[in-house]
């Protein structure tokens, strides 16, 4: 089977929530599992995609589909040389998505008499970057901010806020070396095992011994050393 990059990270990211689903020790259901809050629901889905990028992982598994030869050196050079190409760019435009759907969801009465696009340029105009560009509505596309009260409505920045942890649990992986035993353990023991019976700060305090810091994150998007 023929699967693209961007197909084997959806692959992991799903793998993500069954293993939060399987290791579960949680017995009520409305608290096992992938019940957790929404801001945390993305971390061991967005954990489990940072294998995509590690050529001992993918060497383990990625062939040819008829030489059956493994991914060659160049290819993973150059799937690595693809990573984040304007980084900073896609980094601020997550963020406008998370401003503008907080906007319209905490502040109504503020845009409730103008457009759309009212709330796209009142935001923009609060960030540097975007504050100059003349662009079509954003917030017009961004269908998924209004999908429903359990969907992604006034939590996209939570998209943000799981890579922050993430990232952060994956450099301690590295750190162990890669695929590493015992810190694979610790994982499955202080966050997924416990569903949301321990608030997740304390899960991730519980695996990483300290508060969330935002440098992993920001070196993986190579905005930091
Ligand atoms: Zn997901």
């Amino acid at each position: 089977m023929i699967l693209s990059h961007r197909e084997v990270r959806t692959l992991f990211h799903e793998f993500g929530h069954l293993l939060h689903l399987m290791f579960t020790r949680v017995s009520i259901p409305s608290l096992a599992g992938t019940s957790v809050p929404r801001d945390f629901v993305e971390v061991p889905s967005q954990f489990m995609e940072n294998w995509c990028w590690r050529p001992d992982v993918l060497k383990s598994f990625a062939r040819h589909e008829r030489t059956g030869l493994p991914i060659p050196e160049e290819m993973l050079r150059s799937l690595d040389a693809s990573r984040g190409n304007t980084p900073a760019l896609a980094l601020a435009g997550q963020l406008l998505y998370a401003k503008m759907d907080l906007a319209v969801h905490a502040e109504p009465e503020r845009f409730s008499s103008g457009s759309l696009d009212d709330v796209d340029s009142a935001v923009a105009g609060d960030m540097d970057y975007f504050k100059n560009f003349k662009r079509a509505g954003k917030l017009r596309t961004a269908r998924h901010l209004f999908s429903s009260p359990s969907g992604y409505a006034s939590f996209y920045f939570s998209y943000q806020w799981a890579e922050v942890l993430d990232k952060d649990i994956f450099e301690a992986f590295e750190r162990a070396g890669g695929p590493d035993r015992e810190t694979a353990g610790k994982f499955r023991e202080t966050i997924l095992e416990k569903g949301y019976a321990v608030p997740p700060m304390r899960q991730f305090m519980d695996f990483m011994g300290r508060k969330p810091r935002m440098d992993a994150m920001l070196r993986k998007r190579r905005l930091a050393s």
